[in-house]
């Protein structure tokens, strides 16, 4: 691992450079006005006429940038943020010679970037052109941000008043290895009913917050975890309860994410229920990689799955994939794309694995494989979504995924995931039940989000779920 040595009168920003040196070196030790390290940069950065300026160099070369101040606080800290980033950027691009995907970029909305420019009354090329020229994005990413937008501009906005539904169920079959939620295994099962229990509480709760609020469910949304972890009487006991929150959506999706969970019981379950949309996710169809990452089902079951789901009726299953996972190449990655694409699901999620500091993976030290590798993996994800007659609509990224690339929703036109777009772009409440589950509600006026969060302990949600009803009654109505 590199250790560099970051001299800075500007301290606050570290770890905004730090994000920065992550794109090129991947994990470092960053030493904050310390010696010690392999390489030293040095940061520095003055107000002179009201005019920001930053000078970010090392004993090779330097970068000088300055921005004129706003006088809007905000917008101030965020364009001294970027200039920070910006000068590590370009001392680091001329000193390695690579040019990473997405550019400077390491914010997880991408299409932000894009809406911001339009917001201010640019074209969709225009605003393109404008990402491009400031963060040195890619021609390809640049492209596939040009479609994800012009589908999603087509999609059906949210109205007014109306919010999206969050259901967590933080159980899981087992921990995949690469996992970062905050989901539990099932266990004894001792917690389900206790759990499910106080969520049918909070359910009612919603209702009569949703009468004194006048907000309309848009999109609901039942995840965590692994819904279909729970035993098909209690999840036919959470969905019974949440049938009128249902009522006003036109999509309603149940993750059954682990294949070995599901049966025709639980399907029987949520077809009673409406569910309009399930993931069943294969990852991978390799079998030596479904053990090695910890999931507990093999390539034959999600296949049997998928077959029942279809028997049944669902009409939009959806499926997830990682590009990248430990021990496979891109021949594998081929396969498995291959093998999906002759199941013809309605949508399909490529993931690039990302290896996050809570993941058993980080924990057995494990490498985010080659870069080089895994943006040809992303790039065989796109050919064969096309082959499939399925297109990019969303799109996010994650702090230390491989190759610097991105996770993308693929759908057939008309199959787009409102709550998925909703979710990343921002544009509407949602109303979230669950531990761990967050809630926002959106001030379109004013410009801001404001947020009530759950606790994530199962135990303390139990003991405390009146006081994250509470908390929604804060959010949502006394302010
Ligand atoms: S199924 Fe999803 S939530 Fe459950 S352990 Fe695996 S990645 Fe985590």
């Amino acid at each position: 691992m590199k250790t560099i040595s970051l001299y800075t009168n500007a301290p606050a920003l570290s770890n905004d450079m730090a994000e920065v040196l992550r794109l090129f070196y991947g994990n470092i030790t960053l030493l904050v006005n310390e010696p010690g390290g392999d390489w030293t940069i040095t940061h520095e950065e003055r107000i002179e006429n009201n005019i920001r300026i930053v000078c970010v160099y090392d004993s090779n070369s330097a970068y000088e940038t300055s921005e004129t101040l706003t006088g809007d606080a905000i917008n101030d800290k965020r364009l001294r943020r970027r200039q920070a980033k910006l000068g590590v950027y370009r001392l680091l691009k001329e000193r390695t010679g690579i040019t990473p995907p997405w550019g400077s970029l390491t914010g997880i909305r991408p299409t932000r970037l894009v809406y911001t420019e339009m917001d201010k009354g640019c074209t969709l090329d225009e605003a393109l052109v404008n990402v491009q020229n400031v963060f040195d994005v890619s021609d390809e990413k640049i492209a596939v941000l040009d479609r994800i937008i012009q589908t999603q501009q087509a999609m059906q906005g949210p109205r007014p008043n109306e919010a999206d539904i969050y259901i967590g169920i933080p159980f899981c079959a087992s921990r995949c290895a690469y996992c970062s939620f905050l989901s539990g295994e099932v266990g004894s099962g001792k917690l389900l009913v206790p759990y499910t229990d106080a969520l049918c509480r909070e359910i009612d709760s919603t209702l009569k917050l949703l009468k004194e609020t006048g907000l309309h469910p848009r999109a609901f949304y039942m995840g965590g975890g692994t819904p279909t972890a729970l035993p098909a009487p209690l999840l036919d006991h959470v969905l019974t309860a949440a049938m009128p929150l249902m009522a006003s959506c036109g999509e309603i999706t149940v993750e059954a994410g682990r294949p070995d969970t599901i049966d025709r019981e639980k399907l029987t379950v949520l077809r009673k229920a409406g569910v309009t949309r399930i993931s069943v996710n294969p990852q991978t169809m390799h079998d030596e990689t479904l053990v090695r990452i910890g999931r507990r089902h093999t390539c034959a079951q999600t296949e049997e799955a998928y077959n029942l789901a279809r028997e049944m009726g669902f009409d939009h299953i959806n499926m997830d994939l990682i590009a990248g996972l430990p021990g496979e190449n891109l021949e594998m990655f081929r396969q498995t794309l291959e093998w999906v694409s002759s199941l013809a699901p309605e949508s399909m999620t490529v993931h690039t694995l990302s290896i996050k500091r809570s993941s058993l993976l980080h924990l057995w030290e494990a490498e985010l494989p080659d870069g080089d590798m895994v943006a040809d993996m992303v790039r065989a994800g796109a050919e064969v979504a096309e082959y499939m007659g399925l297109r990019p609509y969303y799109l996010y990224r994650q702090k230390y995924m491989a190759g610097n690339q991105e996770n993308v929703g693929y759908a057939c036109p008309g199959h787009e995931c409102l709550y998925n777009v909703d979710m990343m772009e921002e544009t509407v409440s949602v109303i979230a039940l669950g531990a761990g589950a967050a809630s926002k509600r959106l001030f379109p006026q004013k410009g801001f989000i404001r947020r009530a969060f759950n606790v994530s302990d199962i135990c303390q949600y139990i003991d405390r779920v009146d006081e994250m009803t509470q908390r929604k009654r804060e959010l949502f109505i006394e302010q």
